[in-house]
């Protein structure tokens, strides 16, 4: 069975070279622990940030070690009273093939609910992080603008249709016609702007008449800029993510519109999806209505095979997913 292993922390953008790929023999779970088939297993941008040696809310990556993070595996073996052979789990596990983990660190989920990769989309932390942010930092009421970066991605997918729920008039930005297309005639967005290809400053003030109420704020730099200098009076600014400087070598320079942010007596909040831990029932409750009722729609880009891990996290960066990246490894 192979792990994939931090083979060397990444100078700027990360190539195959920072990942290794090491044969390891099969775990054997003790008391209280299971065996478990590693099945679906998703990339984040966060998981650039744990490849620093660097402290942060999460601990970093180790060279040598395997890399983790969330994965949905298949119980093939058990010591657990909770656990039975057959059942399919969620947890944040090492990026191995098989894996042994401690019953504590696991949750059962039901299959006939929702598929199983729901479950670290739409209806796990993407979906968490963008339903806390949106609705307990961003405040959308009915009738105000809420823009959002990275639109098409796992996060701004459902900031976007969370804020057509709430009555807004919903912008999106993204990287592609395609996505534009997506996040407009799928996701039922009222505009979209291609940042590679459009002026986003221009665009948005095009697209919004009315100034923007929310800017939900995945990506940072110039889209950032460009947004903030259109707020309105006691707009609301979620801090979610900067991918856009994730691969720098320097620290980027903090929003450029101070001025802006003063005169529209804003507020910019950053958080982390952790934040609102005691609130995830809340959270998952209502995505997984919406998502029954037919409110919420999602797409996920899934790449076969364990060997594509690297490729699929590096991916992210230049935008090949729809919606949430996720990795095939194995059939339950
Ligand atoms: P996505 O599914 O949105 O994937 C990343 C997307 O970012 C790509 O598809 C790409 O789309 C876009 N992108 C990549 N490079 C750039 C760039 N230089 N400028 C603009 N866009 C770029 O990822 P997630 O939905 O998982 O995450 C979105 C953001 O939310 C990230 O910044 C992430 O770190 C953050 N996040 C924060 C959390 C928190 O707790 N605060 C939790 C989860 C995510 P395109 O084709 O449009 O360029």
């Amino acid at each position: 069975q192979r792990q994939i292993h931090l083979a060397k922390r990444p100078e700027g953008m990360p190539s195959m070279e920072n990942f290794n790929f090491v044969e390891a023999d099969m775990p054997t779970p003790k008391d209280g622990e299971v065996l478990l088939k590693t099945l679906y297993l998703t990339v984040d941008p966060y998981m650039r940030g744990r490849m620093r040696d660097a402290k942060s809310y999460v601990a970093p990556f180790q060279i040598n070690e395997p890399l983790n993070g969330g994965v949905v595996a298949e119980v093939t073996e058990s010591k657990s009273s909770q656990f039975n052979q057959g059942d399919i789990v969620i947890g944040h596990l090492s990026w191995e093939e098989y894996t042994v983990a401690n019953e504590k660190h696991l949750r059962k989920i039901d299959p006939n609910v929702a598929p199983i990769t729901t479950h670290l989309g739409i209806l796990g932390m993407p979906g968490q992080t963008a339903y806390f942010g949106l609705l307990d930092i961003g405040q959308p009421k009915e009738g105000e603008t809420v823009v959002v970066s990275g639109a098409a991605g796992a996060v701004g997918s459902v900031v976007g249709q969370i804020a057509k729920i709430k009555g807004c008039r919903v912008v999106g930005i993204a990287g592609s016609d395609d996505k534009i297309d997506y996040i407009k005639n799928e996701l039922g967005f009222d505009e979209g702007i291609n940042y590679k290809t459009q002026d986003v400053y221009k665009a948005l003030k095009d697209a919004c008449p009315n100034g923007i109420d929310v800017y939900y704020e995945n990506v940072g730099g110039e889209i950032g800029d460009a947004a903030i200098s259109l707020l309105n009076k006691f707009a609301r600014i979620p801090v979610c993510g900067a991918i856009s400087s994730y691969n720098n070598k320097e620290a980027d320079l903090g929003p450029r519109v101070q001025t802006k942010l003063i005169q529209s007596s804003a507020l910019m909040k950053g958080f982390v999806v952790g934040d609102y831990s005691d609130r995830f029932n809340e959270g998952a409750e209502q995505l997984g209505k919406w998502l029954q009722e037919g409110k919420l729609k999602y797409e996920e880009t899934i790449v076969e095979g364990f060997e594509n891990v690297p490729d699929a996290f590096l991916g992210l960066f230049e935008g090949t997913n729809v919606g949430k990246q996720l990795v095939k490894v194995a059939d339950p």
